[in-house]
């Protein structure tokens, strides 16, 4: 065995799990309560405190594992949280912090930066050099990996893929600016241009699919009623594969990594998604026949920031 720990720090909620190197698993795993924003030594103190009650259910000590690693949200650099606004941090030096407090080699990066090294190393990115995710939730995230590294940028500011433009003076993005990637392609985005459809056809297929309550239109809605031929949904899914596609082919066209990797709630379609989705990059993108960039759904959902994280120790080996 050859254990270390990974911690998924969320917002919401602080999962770890003890993950075994030589067995590519997670041996055992917990999850407490955030309750942020709190001062980085106050949720330094409970994750340390959640990693040693894991290695005392699984009877072994804090001191056998090889390190920590920790995914967090914001922006870091170098290990350092330069901000994050939901833990209301800024500048905290977290991996010094839990150093100190657990005497063990301490690794620290963004969260969706941990899902593309978890990809890279242990998904589908296995044996490649290189891997993008990006992640279609709430707003859309992303990763990059190059030659086996993290690329955080100079300022860790780097992978802010969502924010993208595809449509210069396009819709309103949640950050202020206009026409980015996260605007046409969030589930939040595809939730909204699909009542905004259901608004214009009265007959849609999503209406009853939802029970006639638009509040309970989500990610699938348009999906569900697009493959049993409803126009209306149609054309929501077409334009949504079309952005999409546009802010794919853009990142191939700028790194041709080996992957191009799709994570989140709306990746969970699958091949509903895939298949369209492959043939407008093909289309757009640049490349050769034999040597596409391969795009394919995510292998770690959930356990993404746990997996991650605990290998982040390996990108120092
Ligand atoms: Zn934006």
């Amino acid at each position: 065995m050859e254990y270390c720990i990974g911690v998924d720090l969320g917002g919401t909620n602080i999962a770890a799990g003890i993950v075994d190197l030589s067995s590519k698993s997670i041996v055992r795993k917990a999850s407490i309560k955030t309750n942020a924003p709190r001062p980085c030594e106050s949720i330094s103190r409970d994750i340390v405190k959640l990693c040693r009650d894991l290695c005392s259910a699984e009877g072994v000590s804090l001191s056998d594992m090889k390190w920590i690693g920790v995914a967090t949200p914001g922006i870091v650099k170098g290990g350092v949280v330069v901000t994050a606004s939901n833990l209301g941090w800024n500048n905290d030096d977290l991996t010094s912090i839990l150093g100190a407090m657990t005497n063990l080699p301490i690794f620290v990066a963004n969260d969706a930066n941990c899902a593309a090294f978890a990809e890279a190393t242990w998904g589908v990115g296995e044996g490649e050099n290189s891997l993008v995710i990006i992640t279609l939730g709430t707003g859309v995230g992303g990763g990059i990996v190059i030659d086996g590294k993290i690329w955080e940028g100079m300022n860790g500011f780097a992978a802010e893929i969502g924010h993208m433009v595809i449509d210069a003076g396009g819709i309103n993005c949640s950050c202020g600016k206009r026409g980015c990637f996260e605007a046409y392609c969030s589930a939040r985005a595809l939730v909204s241009e699909s009542r905004r459809m259901m608004s214009l056809y009265r007959d849609s297929l999503m209406w009853k699919i939802c029970g006639g309550n638009v509040m309970r239109v989500n990610g699938i809605t348009p999906f569900k009623s697009a493959a049993e031929g409803d126009i209306a949904a149609r054309a929501v899914i077409d334009d949504y594969v079309k952005y999409l596609a546009v802010g794919i082919s853009n990142l191939i066209n700028i790194f041709q990594p080996a992957v191009v990797c799709i994570g989140g709630g709306v990746s969970g379609e699958g091949e509903r998604l895939m298949a369209p989705l492959r043939e407008q990059i093909e289309r757009i993108s640049f490349g050769m026949a034999k040597s596409r960039t391969r795009v394919c759904v995510a292998k770690f959902m959930n356990d993404a920031g746990i997996i991650g994280s605990a290998l982040l120790g390996k990108q120092e080996e």
